[in-house]
């Protein structure tokens, strides 16, 4: 059914706890851990605790978990003090852009002056 947990899914062992992660927050539908690869001072990866493939499918079917991964996207940056230096909230969509896991993540990156556009 769409949203259950998935038994190949590496983010939905870390919602249900099977795999470690290093948790900066948790809400009734978002989990945010520490990404283990990071690519700037702060990186977070925010995910719901549902599963969908990207972001514009848990957006399709669960449009106030969506914008609770925003919402949880923003209290992160605000809790890793990175809201007034400015942040980059990234959704990579399609393994030709880079997306590894099939399991909806905003990466929150920060800390660092970004390059725009991006590579
Ligand atoms: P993406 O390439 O957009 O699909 O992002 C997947 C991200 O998950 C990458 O930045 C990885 O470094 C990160 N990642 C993979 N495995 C883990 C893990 N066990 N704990 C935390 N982050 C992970
Ligand atoms: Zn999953």
């Amino acid at each position: 059914m769409a949203g259950e947990p998935q038994s190949d899914c590496l983010f939905c062992k870390i919602v249900s706890g099977d795999i470690p992660a290093t948790i900066v927050r948790e809400s009734e539908t978002t989990v945010a851990f520490r990404d283990i690869n990071p690519q700037a001072p702060t990186h977070v990866l925010v995910i719901p605790k549902v599963h969908y493939p990207d972001a514009a499918s848990l957006a399709a079917a669960e449009p106030q978990i969506a914008a609770d991964v925003l919402t949880e996207a923003g209290a992160v940056a605000a809790d890793e003090k990175i809201d007034s230096t400015g942040y980059r909230v990234i959704f990579n969509t399609g393994s030709g852009v880079g997306q590894t896991v099939f399991h909806a993540h905003a990466h929150v990156l920060g800390g660092r002056g970004l390059q725009w556009p991006p590579g």
